[in-house]
């Protein structure tokens, strides 16, 4: 029987397992938490038809509509509203709820809780298996689901051709925190508030009324300190009334925010999740991302009929990268070009209309974005007082799209030639 280790129960690992258990194959979890505590006690933002398309059943999944969000860019007094009807809503789903249902669904995985993995094991440049702080484990084929800071993928050698660590600007460091909420004060307008670039750091932050209480989040691609985060918090109190006094939970997370990692296999070994994509802040791509990439990985194990070499397993990142993570690089590009601009360039965006409502819905969503002739003009004449920006913004936007092109040609048939070859035209884009 072909034996396969996930490394991590985060969503995506989760899923992999109930899929490929059903197909037959001996599968085991390893997760450093506890079963009780995996995943996060609140709620998230997930893609309408995430469950329909994984055929998860969700009735007894705690879940609400997304309420809508509002924009606030620094410097800037407009808030931006991006209404969506209800029937179009994406979910808020409570996560641990999400887990303990994927968990009750996984009937014949061994799960090893309480074990942290602490490296690869390898053999002729192929990855055998995990050692944990209780032993080591082997497997056919290990995947990697154990998130941004992986110890598998930081450890493995340089042949393998996969890059190691995040650079700066590639993760999103957070406080995420939920705030009792003034109950004698009305719900607000907006309910959702989001600051970009706030108190001109290079990060956003966001104060959500969730009715009973208030979900804060500040973060920044640069760190943050408590210093920060205390006049961060001051700044949205102000414009926040309802935010309480006391603090129900707290706490400090990293968040990857990169286009996808350019190569996820190697012999033996695949990567899944936020160790291989990014997460788009507020959209919440976190999760549907692997899920989707789950089902993927889950049609190529059976092709490759036990043979997990790099070659056969490159079919999993084609498919994967074809079918949407090739939108994650425009995305990435735009962000970058954000967290760069000027702060005068930001507030005159906003104050202007450069990007409206719309487009910023399509940026934060990561669909192709392509401007008209027609909108070209209108933001010709928008912008004319500040022409270098409004190069610098089209340049940008131009430059999403080719990196989306390239992405989307990656190779069908895996070489190493091939591989580099395309991974350096790839990242020319990002060196503009
Ligand atoms: C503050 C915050 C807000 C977010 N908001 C959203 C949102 O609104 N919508 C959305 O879709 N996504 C959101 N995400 C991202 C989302 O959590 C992930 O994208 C999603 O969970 C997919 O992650 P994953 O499958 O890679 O596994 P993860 O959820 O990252 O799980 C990884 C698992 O591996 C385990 N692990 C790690 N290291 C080891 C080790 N050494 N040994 C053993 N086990 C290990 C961890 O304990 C964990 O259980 C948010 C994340 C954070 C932190």
């Amino acid at each position: 029987m072909t034996s396969i280790i996930i490394a991590g129960a985060g969503v995506g690992g989760l899923y992999l397992a109930w899929i490929l258990e059903r197909k037959g194959y001996d599968v085991t979890v390893i997760e450093k938490n506890s079963r009780d505590q995996i995943s996060y006690d609140w709620h998230d933002d997930v893609e309408r038809n995430t469950f329909v398309e994984a055929d998860i059943p969700i009735d007894n999944l705690d879940y609400h509509l997304k309420q809508d969000w509002s924009f606030l860019m620094f410097g800037s007094k407009n808030v931006t509203r991006i209404s969506i009807p209800d029937d179009l809503k994406d979910l808020s789903i409570h996560r641990r709820s999400l887990a303990k249902i994927l968990l009750s669904q996984c009937l014949n995985t061994k799960f090893l809780f309480s074990h942290l993995i602490q490296k690869p094991i390898i053999k002729d440049s192929c990855v055998i298996g995990v050692t944990t702080n209780n032993g080591n484990f082997f497997a056919d084929l290990v995947i990697d689901n154990c998130g941004y800071n992986s110890p598998l993928r930081s450890q493995l050698p340089d042949e393998a051709l996969i890059k190691q660590d995040y650079s700066e600007e590639d993760v999103f460091y957070v406080y995420r925190a939920f705030w009792e909420r003034k109950n004698d004060l009305e719900r607000a307008f907006h309910t959702n508030k989001a600051y970009l670039r706030h108190m001109g750091r290079k990060g956003i932050s966001w104060a959500i009324d969730k009715n009973s209480e208030v979900d804060i989040l500040i973060g920044s691609i640069e760190g943050i300190s408590d210093k920060e985060i205390d006049e961060a918090l001051i700044d949205l109190k102000n414009d926040n009334p309802i935010i309480g006094e006391k603090t129900i939970s707290e706490g400090k997370y990293v968040i990857p925010v990169s286009s996808p990692i350019r190569k996820m296999i190697w012999n033996g070994y695949v990567l899944l999740g936020d160790s291989a994509f990014m997460t788009i802040p507020m959209l919440g791509s976190g999760i549907h991302s692997s899920l989707r990439c789950g089902k993927i990985l889950s049609e190529t194990i059976v092709k490759c009929e036990c043979n997990f070499q790099q070659e056969n397993l490159w079919d999993y990142q084609v498919r994967c990268y074809k079918d949407f993570l090739y939108q994650h690089f425009a995305v990435d590009i735009m962000k970058r070009w954000l967290l760069k601009a000027k702060l005068t360039d930001i507030s005159f965006i906003s104050d202007k209309g450069l990007v409206n409502a719309e487009e910023m819905a399509l940026v934060a969503s990561g669909k192709p974005f392509e401007l008209s002739f027609c909108s070209m003009i209108k933001k010709a004449r928008q912008g004319f007082s500040n022409p270098g920006l409004l190069i610098s913004l089209l340049n940008t936007l131009n430059n999403g799209k080719r990196a989306m092109k390239i992405a989307n040609r990656i190779p069908s048939v895996y070489s190493e030639k091939d591989f580099l070859k395309w991974e350096n035209k790839l990242n020319t884009i990002f060196m503009n």
